[in-house]
């Protein structure tokens, strides 16, 4: 084995390490395994529950009337999130596009959002308002208001409770800190702080951001109160085969208005051609809780790698987790760049090129990214990326099967050492 690694650039020392590291964590790997076990049955039973049939696969093209695989597929979704109805479409191009439509639908003049959990991701911040753009709710006359966890990354129930009023309408949760230094909130969190705010104001809406999280539990946010949960197929919930796409999961009335809002009042969930891409959806959502753990995997292994050789991660090395996502601070530039230059090499494709630092719209730095990835932009498979700022932060997630992320975690460390950022005897 140890062969075949080095053939691939990374060197025995590096890779006795490694495997030291995964006899440490068998037990964690265990649990991850019964929990993909799980979520692979659910979705069996939800496509066998809704008759999945070969016809499924059928495209449609034109105004896409009565596509069967469209509309079943639907129904697989709604089954497995145990929700009312689903919208899962290639028309939703992105995370972002899928949290937008939930929120511009479903919200009227007049009534405020709020974030009970701070601020939300990046690109929500131009959706919401919060950066003033073109077509924003803000524009439509929609106030957000926004309570900050406590600095032990609680809610802050007291400050929950003053920030609702009766022009809140939908209140929405993010569940993966994203690249926040915030904590992850797990499903139960979710359902706790769902429940507090409809004791509080019982028809508010309880929308939940799910990117990043999908399969990583047993249960998911629909479970515990949520009326909408909603998320990118070009991450978990796609497994690596969709191409493009989104989806917005919950009760029926949240659904249909979305629905009204991507095609139009009238038409709703009637039109959509699917373009013979409805067997990668399929195939993607069957194939989705294994490619998660797959990563969840990597991202434990690459939070002890790291911080026994002293480097800060987040999460830490034996914390839960409740996303894909695992933060490594490296304090020096050089070792951001080493660490994104070994996943790059690790890829399956575009392994010879280089990744560089450069100057990217929106950021006040240059930032490195590197994937190499069979769907642009997938975040699913294995990628890498961070600001070229202190403390010099590498964000890094997925790898569509373990084995991958673990070459990839791998690569990075030699990478690391041959630019002498750790040294040799660490490794022993
Ligand atoms: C990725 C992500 C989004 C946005 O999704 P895109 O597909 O990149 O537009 C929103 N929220 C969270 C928490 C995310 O991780």
């Amino acid at each position: 084995m140890s062969n075949i690694y080095n053939e691939l650039g990374v060197s025995k020392e590096v890779y006795d390490f490694g495997e030291n590291i995964i006899s440490s964590l068998k037990e964690r790997f265990d649990e991850i395994d019964k929990v993909a076990e799980y979520n692979q049955l659910k979705v069996i039973k939800a496509m066998q529950d809704n008759r999945v049939a070969v016809e499924c696969f059928n495209t449609s093209t034109g105004y896409g009337y009565d596509d069967v695989g469209r509309d079943t597929l639907e129904k697989v979704y709604a089954s497995v999130f145990k929700a009312e109805d689903a919208l899962v479409r290639p028309q939703i191009t992105c995370g972002t596009h899928a949290l937008a439509l939930a929120l511009m639908s479903n919200l009227r003049p007049g009534d405020e959002l709020l974030s009970p959990v701070g601020k939300p991701y990046d690109t929500l911040e131009e959706v919401i308002g919060i950066r003033p753009s073109n077509g924003s709710l803000a524009e439509y006359g929609v106030t957000y208001s926004q309570v900050d966890l406590l600095p032990d990354g609680s809610f802050d129930f007291d400050g929950i409770r003053a920030a609702i009023n009766d022009r809140t309408k939908l209140v929405t949760i993010q569940r993966s800190k994203g690249y926040a230094s915030r904590p992850t909130l797990s499903v139960e969190q979710i359902g706790e702080l769902i429940s507090f705010i409809k004791n509080i104001k019982p028809d508010i809406i309880c929308m939940v951001d799910n990117c990043y999280g999908e399969f990583v539990e047993k249960i998911e946010p629909t479970e515990v109160g949520a009326d909408m949960c909603v998320g990118s197929l070009i991450k978990n919930p796609g497994g690596g085969l969709a191409p493009i796409g989104g989806y917005i999961v919950g009760k029926a009335a949240c659904v249909e208005n979305a629905a009204h809002r991507l095609t139009s009042p009238g038409l709703g969930k009637e039109v959509g051609a699917s373009l013979g891409i409805m067997q990668s959806f399929y195939q993607g959502f069957f194939l989705a809780p294994t490619v998660v753990a797959g990563a969840l995997k990597g991202a434990i292994f690459a939070a002890n790698v790291y911080e026994k050789l002293g480097f800060a991660c987040v999460p830490n090395a034996t914390e839960p987790r409740f996303d894909i996502i695992q933060a490594v601070t490296f304090n020096k530039p050089e070792g951001l760049i080493a660490f994104c230059e070994g996943i790059q090499a690790a890829a399956p494709v575009d392994s010879y090129v280089t990744p560089e630092p450069w100057d990217m719209p929106g950021y006040d730095s240059k930032v490195i990214m590197a994937a190499g990835a069979f769907v642009q932009g997938s975040s699913i498979e294995l990628s890498a990326d961070g600001p070229l700022r202190p403390p010099y932060t590498v964000f890094f997630q997925g790898g569509l099967t373990w084995y991958h992320a673990k070459l990839g975690i791998l690569r990075s460390l030699q990478k690391v050492l041959d630019a002498n950022l750790v040294k040799l005897s660490q490794l022993c």
